[in-house]
């Protein structure tokens, strides 16, 4: 009788889940089981959605990656189902299918559990955002916006986010308190609604203000990047509102804040809270919010079992895909000692945050930002010019053709071409 392989589930196959599940596949290789569920059979390449926006094309066309037939090719067993409940004492989770209504639940045993659930993005928390607000998260969101700006008529636009609420149970003492949980995006989106507002005769960065809930904007990207930044959109004639505190509610004609004040805006572009799944709060594994709780090998102290990768693990702050990315191949290794194919000593780095972000600025162009000073580094690279933004199309390009696995020599390389580009 053959004896049974470990079982390992991998709950979401967005960019943690899939770039996790292929690691384990290629490190652990045969030795284990392994079913990867996700509530769509599609990846949304989320980062490049506002260049299709702007440019005034279908992000549905070109950013949604079919992920079940990589899984197919890789020999994992792809589950299109909808997680409702786990249960880690038990080592159980249920999930409903979900590619039609009224399906039954069923209920899945592991031996290894790996949760890339990401966040709920949570715009139902944002009174009037459903009749007045806008995002770039989604193809859908994508779209809506796209029929704002073609109905456009002139007026202010503002661009930030709403307050992101951290866990701070079991959070370590290197990880900083961040107030929003991801906002590259307003910088970009602001830089190349600018250079949109003037290919479209419609004005330039006067028209946009930028808002954040902190005290300084995209502050994970350290003070120095970040002075950088302010200065060069105070010249170019950005708004910039600071200490908002939260927002609070969306109105035809602008922006309430928590703190008092408001802004008047025609559009309103809001970043929403990550919140994590309801299913996550008050399990033993998650810190007070719902994020889950690991250690630097992304696994939860009281549930050796149990990892997380990307935006639901409690320790990647801000919420950006590249650490997770970073966490998935320590995932794998972790998972790959465990049943005796790698050795101890083929464990890899511990997670060791910093941020790695190429953003859209318009006019082909883009910026390329390389930091830790945030998490208590050295390192502050920020660059501008054609090659960032050549940088951003390449990465979609190789993630979609190698399936969410891009090439040991990718973040080599990355670091090679753009920390010694001159900028432009
Ligand atoms: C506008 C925008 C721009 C961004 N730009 C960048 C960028 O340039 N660089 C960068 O590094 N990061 C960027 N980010 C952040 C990045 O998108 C996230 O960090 C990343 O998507 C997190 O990946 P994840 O797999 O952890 O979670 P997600 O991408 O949120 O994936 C979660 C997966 O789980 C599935 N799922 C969720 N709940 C359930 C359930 N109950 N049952 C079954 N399946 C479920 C979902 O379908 C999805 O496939 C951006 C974010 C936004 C909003």
């Amino acid at each position: 009788m053959t004896e049974a392989k470990p079982r390992v589930l991998v709950l979401g196959s967005s960019f943690a889940g899939l770039t996790t599940a292929r690691f384990i596949r290629e490190h652990a290789g045969e030795a284990v089981d392994l079913a990867v569920v996700d509530r769509n059979p599609y990846l949304t390449f989320v980062p490049n959605i506002q260049m299709e926006v702007l440019a005034d094309r279908d992000p549905l066309e070109s950013m949604l990656l079919e992920t079940p037939k990589i899984h197919d090719r890789d020999g994992n067993t792809f589950l299109n189902a909808e997680v409702i409940a786990i249960d880690p004492d038990a080592r159980r989770v249920h999930v409903v299918p979900s590619d039609r209504p009224g399906a039954a639940t069923e209920v899945l045993g592991y031996d290894y559990l790996v949760i890339a659930l990401g966040n709920r993005l949570a715009y139902d928390q944002i009174e009037g955002f459903g009749e007045h607000g806008d995002t770039v998260s989604s193809g859908y969101y994508g779209n809506k916006l796209r029929r704002r700006l073609a109905a456009y008529k002139g007026g202010p636009i503002a661009i930030g986010s709403a307050r992101f609420h951290q866990g701070l149970q079991g959070k370590p003492d290197w990880l900083p308190v961040g107030l929003a949980a991801c906002e590259g995006p307003p910088l970009e989106l602001a830089l190349a609604m600018a250079h949109w507002l003037g290919e479209h005769h419609l004005g330039d960065a006067h028209r946009i203000t930028l808002f954040t809930p902190a005290g300084m904007i995209a502050e994970d990207a350290g003070e120095q990047i970040v002075a950088g930044f302010l200065k060069m959109a105070a010249e170019r004639g950005f708004g910039y509102l600071n200490k908002t505190d939260d927002v609070v509610r969306l109105t035809a004609d602008g922006i309430e804040f928590r703190n008092g004040a408001s802004l008047e805006a025609e559009i309103k572009i809001v970043l929403p809270d990550w919140v994590p799944h309801p299913f996550l709060k008050d399990l033993p594994v998650t810190d007070e919010m719902g994020f889950v709780l690991t250690d630097r090998r992304m696994r939860n102290p009281e549930h050796r079992e149990l990892f997380a990768v990307g935006d639901a693990a409690a320790l990647t702050v801000p919420k950006l895909g590249g650490l997770g990315h970073q966490q998935a191949e320590i995932v794998a290794r972790q998972i790959a000692i465990d049943v005796g194919v790698l050795a101890p000593d083929d464990a890899g780095p511990d997670y060791q945050p910093e941020i790695l972000c190429f953003g859209d600025i318009g006019a082909h162009q883009g910026f390329y930002i390389y930091s830790n000073t945030w998490f208590g580094g050295h390192t502050s690279v920020f660059k501008m010019g054609h090659a960032p933004y050549a940088m951003k199309l390449a990465f979609k390009e190789m993630y979609f053709r190698t399936g969410g696995k891009p090439p040991a020599f990718g973040v080599p390389a990355t670091h090679l071409l753009m920390d010694h580009f001159p900028g432009e």
